[in-house]
């Protein structure tokens, strides 16, 4: 209808944004975090990093925002 229809380049507009979130995650990671059911700290986790306290070595951890226990078996 007017003139700010033409200044949002829809499809490229969209693109890039999406794009640049995407990368931004993946550049960094997707970090999880936890908190140790032994001694409560906090501990971040990568993805590929070991479920495992790095303060206590605890394998019992909580995820932080659902709280619900995540435990995992060392072998
Ligand atoms: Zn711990």
């Amino acid at each position: 209808m007017s003139r700010e229809a033409y200044q949002v380049p829809s499809l490229g507009a969209q693109n890039t944004f999406g794009a640049d979130g995407i990368a931004g995650a993946a550049a960094e990671g997707p970090v999880a975090s936890y908190v140790c059911g032994e001694c409560s700290s906090k501990v971040s986790l990568k993805r590929g990093d070991q479920i495992r306290c790095k303060d206590c070595g605890h394998r019992v951890l909580y995820k932080e925002r659902t709280k619900r226990m995540v435990q995992f078996e060392a072998r």
